[in-house]
């Protein structure tokens, strides 16, 4: 038992080493990666249900890896998180996406807003609305085509710093929205005193709507809440017709997923646009 014990313990040993030089050579390859412009964002359209136009993208980004080709941000995220690596990819983020807002004004496209995945660290670093400042000046951007998504952990983990982060972001004229409601823990006092435009129905919820009924009041409830706080919803994920019909006869605003599209390059955000104009 002994000998298998001693086995046992260096094969985790080994594990733990296969573990950590993986991790380490990840974190080494997105610092290059961030150096070598290897990052892409797609753009995921939303729907108006309203008017039936597309109003908004929201960026994501990709790792266009040379030799793995595209991964997905849950595979370099939260590695990107914990080696603090995540900053720097989020200011890439804003850079691109607001350059990518310029390049589709050049072209004559319809404004579309653009909404923005934030960090915590973004989040909370006081130089950022500053930062998105300057970037809307380079670009020639009003205030009014940006979209910062929080999630709702982040927003609800110290709500008294939130709300002041928030209303120094807001004064520029852009907007926020609470990105995965539902999925954490929210203080509806706090909900009521934050300066937000929107609140993201988890895709979670909005999966099972048609055969949980449960899943169905919760979207109810999330839209009721929502209008009451003189807020709007989009709910993500949307992959039906059903889904979308339900969402529409409970006064959902806008909508988001792969029945739409899924996220995709810009130039075929130019080509959906051009064919259903935005508001
Ligand atoms: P999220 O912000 O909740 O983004 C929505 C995710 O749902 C995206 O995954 C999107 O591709 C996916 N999705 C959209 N519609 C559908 C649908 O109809 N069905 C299904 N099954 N999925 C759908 P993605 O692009 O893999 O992003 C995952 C997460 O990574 C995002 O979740 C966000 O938390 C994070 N992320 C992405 N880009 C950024 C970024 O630029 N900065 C930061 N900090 N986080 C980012
Ligand atoms: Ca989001
Ligand atoms: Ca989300
Ligand atoms: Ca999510």
């Amino acid at each position: 038992a002994k000998a298998m014990g001693r086995g046992n313990f260096q094969f985790f040993t080994e594990g733990m080493n296969a573990a950590t030089t993986r991790r380490l050579s990840l974190e080494s390859e997105l610092r290059s990666g961030l150096e070598r412009e290897q990052f892409v964002l797609h753009y995921q359209p939303q729907l108006d249900l309203r008017s039936g136009r597309l109003v908004g993208v929201e960026a994501l980004i990709r790792w266009n890896h040379p030799s793995r080709g595209l991964i997905p941000p849950a595979e370099f995220i939260p590695v990107a998180e914990e080696a603090g690596i995540i900053d720097a990819i989020g200011d890439w983020v804003l850079q691109e996406a607001c350059r990518q807002l310029g390049a589709w004004r050049e072209a004559g496209l319809d404004p579309l807003r653009m909404s923005i995945n934030l960090s915590t660290g973004q989040f909370l670093d006081k130089t950022l609305p500053a930062r998105i400042a300057e970037l809307l000046e380079v670009h020639g951007l009003h205030a009014g085509l940006l979209d910062l998504e929080v999630t709702e952990s982040v927003s609800m983990a110290s709500p008294n710093e939130t709300i002041e982060v928030m209303r120094a972001l807001t004064g520029s004229g852009l907007s926020l929205s609470i990105d995965d409601f539902g999925t954490g823990y929210s203080s509806l006092a706090y909900l009521k005193l934050f300066p937000i435009r929107t609140l993201k129905i988890d895709r979670s919820f909005v999966k099972d709507i048609e055969t949980d009924p449960s899943d169905a009041d919760i979207c109810d409830v999330t839209v009721l809440l929502a209008h009451r706080l003189g807020l709007e919803v989009v709910a993500e994920g949307v992959e039906t017709e059903a889904q979308l019909k339900f969402l529409r006869s409970i006064g959902c605003e806008k909508i988001q997923g792969y029945l739409i599209s899924p996220p995709v390059p810009a130039a075929q955000i130019e080509s959906l646009v051009r064919r259903h104009p935005p508001i």
